[in-house]
Order: C-alpha cells, then sequence, then structure tokens
C-alpha cells in the first residue's frame, strides 16, 4: 500500500509540474492559466493529451514540438521532474510524522499547496524578479482557512479553532509588519529597495500556514542562500552586485527545507545555543 502512495503521489506531482510550467509562463503575463488550452508558442499548433504526458512526452518528442520542431525548453522537463521529487519528498515526510490518518491527509494537502507556492516562486521571481500577488494572497487566505479546520497544527493549549485563527493572524501580522517596516526603513537608509513586497507577502504567507518560526528561518536560511549565491556569481564575476539577484528563490529553498526537517534543525539549534551559554556562565 505504501509503495501504492509513493508511486500515485510521484505521479500527481509530476502532472501538476506539468500545470505549473502553464501557470510560471501565463501568470506573470496576466493571461488566464485554463484558456487557451497548451499550444505550441510558435506555431499555436494545439498540443494533444498524448504530448502532454509529464517527461514522457518531452522525451518522446525530443524537446521540439511535432508539428513545426521549434525547440520546447529543456526546463519544462525540469519543472515537472522537480515538483514530482518534492512531492514524493514531502510524503515521505509527512508518512515518517505518524500522525493519525486525517491529520497525515491535512497536513499532506497543505505540504503539496505549499510546493506549488514554492515552485511557482522560485521561477516566476527567477525570470520576472517579481511574486505575484496572485499566489502569496491565495496562501494567506489557506493558511487562515486551515487554522480553523485544523486547529491542531498550531499546538495551542486548548486547541480552540478561533484561537488557532488569531494565531495565523498574529503571526502574519509579526513576521508580515516587522519585514514590511524593514522594507520601508531599507529603502529610507539605501536609497532602493533592500527588499521586495512580494518577499514581504512571501513571507507573510509562509507565516499564515506555518507559522512565525518557519517564517523567521524562512528569512534567515534564505539571507544565507541568497548572500552565498550572490558572493558566488560576483567572485565568477557572473553579475554585478548592483544588478541584484532576485530573493525570492531563496527564500523559496528554505521554506521547502523546513518543511524536510525545520522543526528538528530548529530544536538542535536552541539546543546547542542553551549549552553554550551554560559553558560560557561555567
Ligand atoms: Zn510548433
Amino acid at each position: 500500500m505504501f509503495i501504492l502512495w509513493t508511486v500515485s503521489f510521484t505521479a500527481l506531482g509530476l502532472c501538476i509540474g506539468s500545470f505549473l510550467n502553464v501557470c510560471i509562463w501565463r501568470i506573470p503575463r496576466g493571461e488566464s492559466i485554463v484558456l487557451p488550452p497548451s499550444h505550441c508558442p510558435k506555431c499555436d499548433k494545439l498540443i494533444s493529451w498524448y504530448e502532454n504526458i509529464p517527461l514522457l512526452s518531452w522525451l518522446a518528442l525530443r524537446g521540439r514540438c511535432s508539428n513545426c520542431k521549434n525547440a520546447i525548453s529543456p526546463r519544462y522537463f525540469c519543472v515537472e521532474l522537480l515538483t514530482g521529487l518534492m512531492f514524493l519528498a514531502v510524503w515521505f515526510r509527512v508518512y515518517s510524522l505518524r500522525l493519525p490518518a486525517n491529520l497525515t491527509l491535512t497536513l499532506l494537502i497543505t505540504y503539496f499547496i505549499l510546493v506549488v507556492f514554492i515552485v511557482l516562486t522560485i521561477f516566476i521571481d527567477y525570470d520576472h524578479h517579481i511574486i505575484p500577488n496572485k499566489i502569496t494572497y491565495p496562501v494567506v487566505v489557506f493558511g487562515l482557512i486551515l487554522a480553523i479546520y485544523a486547529p491542531a497544527f498550531w499546538k495551542l493549549a486548548d486547541g480552540s479553532r478561533w484561537m488557532a485563527f488569531c494565531f495565523s493572524c498574529a503571526s502574519i501580522l509579526v513576521a508580515g509588519g516587522s519585514l514590511a517596516i524593514f522594507a520601508i526603513v531599507g529603502k529610507k537608509i539605501f536609497k532602493k529597495d533592500a527588499l521586495g513586497w512580494g518577499d514581504v507577502k512571501y513571507i507573510a504567507a509562509v507565516a499564515a500556514v506555518l507559522g512565525p518560526w518557519a517564517a523567521f528561518f524562512t528569512l534567515l536560511i534564505g539571507s544565507i542562500l541568497g548572500a552565498v549565491v550572490g558572493l558566488t556569481l560576483v567572485a565568477l564575476k557572473k553579475s554585478g552586485l548592483k544588478s541584484g539577484i532576485p530573493f525570492g528563490p531563496s527564500l523559496a529553498i528554505a521554506t521547502f527545507i523546513w518543511l524536510l526537517c525545520g522543526s528538528e534543525l530548529m530544536q538542535a539549534y536552541f539546543k546547542f545555543t542553551a549549552e553554550l551559554a551554560k559553558k560560557i556562565g561555567a
């Protein structure tokens, strides 16, 4: 049964990855993600269902349109594969937590939605240097609904829906608010955007669903990743510091790390600092 679920969730991830390719192209251009159906950007030939099978179609067509032989970017293949592997990884993670069946399902759906959010953020921000409201706002709303539907995830003493909802709201305000202040003050000091509003809304969305610690972790690890990438690019002379590297992909990767092992890393960190404090004290 476990193998059947594993194969099904990976296949689901591949299919959703195929749909995300459409979203990554269309959402920042303000186009509908439903209509018109997928077509070749060069010759407008509609893509039939058997040319739309994740991974296999791209391989079978050797990355070319069946009609005009226009090259189809290998990125379509990569986004499908990446989404499939991410679905697989979060399924293993949620399964390993050994929660009651109803919570397992709720958490799994939550993580799948966050994987979609993460993949969209990585590629749209990389391409256009924006994280559209169309993807951050729905995740904020989802976080609030999730708090009412499954207050157990907020691990509150009384476990009431109303309190969970209030905590989700407070989490959004604290994480989003402090970053908003940072963005405004940063702009005053550096005379340019230190932090984009898309990044602020992204963190607020993470806080709405996963709570303030996940938001803090995303910001901390995302900043470290961003700095490493930035310094590497400068060292390779591929990009000047001024050209600006989008922050979204680093934040999104950090959120994914949180999904897989964030709470363990956080606990290890607290244990480490507590022991360090003890040693310094002694
Ligand atoms: Zn074509």
